[in-house]
């Protein structure tokens, strides 16, 4: 007797979304037929990590055709997912029909805008980024509130775009990220000629409060601190964490609800195995991959296993094909070891070009991205 289809909904097409469709579609799970559906809105996939470029105005878009990236059996649903219904295991898009699942793997992303001032933090926003930037007149002087390595690669893009503005990045305590606070990115920053503020910026109005006084805000304030998930899963009750992060174990299955898998930004992996992770496409990569496993595991009468994902190194985009990159621990505490300039910035953009090409390779190599041995390397 024929068995019945599998059917595995991924919902978000980012890093962990591709990765883990692209796994799932070319897996070899049991006897049953598996159909990978991904929901996604996106007209193509989001190089979310070139975003800062777009908004600078230095490259025209951060997409990349669908075709290339996807495995080509995976069916792809352009809308946004609206509910989860974990019970019936169903999940509302659109008007349509619930779409019904067998598994479900949730990787929304951080691409959530926070704030009505200008961001990078996902396509719509950096396009308008780039039209804000491109109207404003030499000379006119624009705010990156955030010093962390979002707005660090912001205020360079912008800086080497459009050298005839003036930009300060305004955060409460000046340079102090793990990554940003380094030397050798405040002189490539001081050589841009950006200058570094402490203060605070209103998320509202880009009021800047410095020194105990107010000024308005600059003509163009970009919002580059922190990053914000969708209400999706907290709206649709399941477990999450004050972020609204969905929360999920070790084998990065949600407790309680053991046929939803979460992976990438949008999830907190609780206990030991992720509390070195960060928000992160060096994270979502891997945990795309292994969110796949989970599910293959099961498919196919086996054991998840937990992840085991140690980075490498952290890197900064600088601008003009410079950068700076910290060798970390697989903690991601640094190490001793770090590169700048030229070297550093053909190290993060061969880095770039590889995430796309590890999403690509697994839609034709299922498997490719990392073997059930060892640790996963995540680097970015
Ligand atoms: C400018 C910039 C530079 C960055 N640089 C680096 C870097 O150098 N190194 C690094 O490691 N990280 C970097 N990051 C962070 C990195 O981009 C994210 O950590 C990564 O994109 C997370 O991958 P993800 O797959 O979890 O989510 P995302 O890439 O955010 O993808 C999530 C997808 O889900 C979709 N989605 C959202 N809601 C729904 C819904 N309800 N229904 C259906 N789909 C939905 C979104 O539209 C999106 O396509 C950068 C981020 C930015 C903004």
């Amino acid at each position: 007797m024929m068995s019945r289809t599998v059917r595995v909904v991924v919902i978000g097409g980012g890093y962990a979304g591709v990765m883990a469709a692209n796994r799932v579609a070319g897996g070899k799970p049991g006897t049953a037929p598996v159909e990978v559906v991904l929901v996604d809105p996106g007209a193509q996939f989001t190089e979310r990590i070139r975003l800062h470029q777009v908004g600078a105005g230095g490259r025209d878009s951060a997409g990349v055709e669908w075709a290339e990236v996807l495995h080509p059996q995976v069916r792809r649903v352009q809308a946004r997912a609206l509910s989860i219904d974990s019970e019936d295991r169903a999940v509302q898009v659109g008007n349509h029909e619930p779409l019904r699942f067998d598994w479900l793997i949730y990787a929304v992303g951080s691409g959530e805008q926070q704030t009505a001032l200008l961001s990078v933090t996902n396509p719509a926003a950096a396009g308008s980024t780039r039209e804000a930037v491109a109207g404003l007149a030499p000379g006119s002087a624009v705010t990156v509130a955030g010093a962390g390595p979002t707005g660090v690669e912001a205020a360079s893009a912008l800086a080497v775009a459009r050298p005839d503005l003036l930009i300060t990045i305004i955060a409460p305590s000046g340079l102090v990220h793990p990554l940003t606070g380094r030397q050798a990115v405040a002189r490539r920053l001081h050589h841009l000629g950006i200058s570094v503020e402490n203060g605070v910026v209103d998320p509202v109005t880009g009021t800047i409060t410095s020194g105990g006084h107010s000024r308005p805000a600059a003509p163009a304030t970009i919002w580059t601190a922190g990053l914000a998930v969708p209400p999706l899963a907290a709206e649709s009750g399941l477990p999450v964490d004050g972020d609204g992060r969905l929360l999920v174990d070790a084998t990065l299955t949600v407790p309680g609800h053991d046929r939803i898998i979460g992976a990438g930004d949008a999830v907190r992996v609780t206990g030991a195995a992720g509390a070195h992770l960060r928000a992160s496409c060096a994270a979502a990569i891997p945990m795309g991959a292994h969110a796949a496993d989970t599910v293959l595991a099961h498919l196919s009468g086996g054991t998840p296993s937990a992840i085991d994902i140690g980075y490498l190194a952290q890197c900064l985009d600088m601008g003009a094909g410079r950068g700076h990159l910290q060798f970390v621990h697989p903690d991601d505490a640094p190490r001793v070891v770090a590169l700048s300039g030229r070297s550093a910035g053909w190290v993060k953009e061969q880095v770039c070009r590889m995430t796309v090409a590890w999403l690509a390779r697994e839609a034709r190599r299922p498997g490719s991205f990392s073997g059930p041995a060892g640790p996963a390397v995540a680097v970015g």
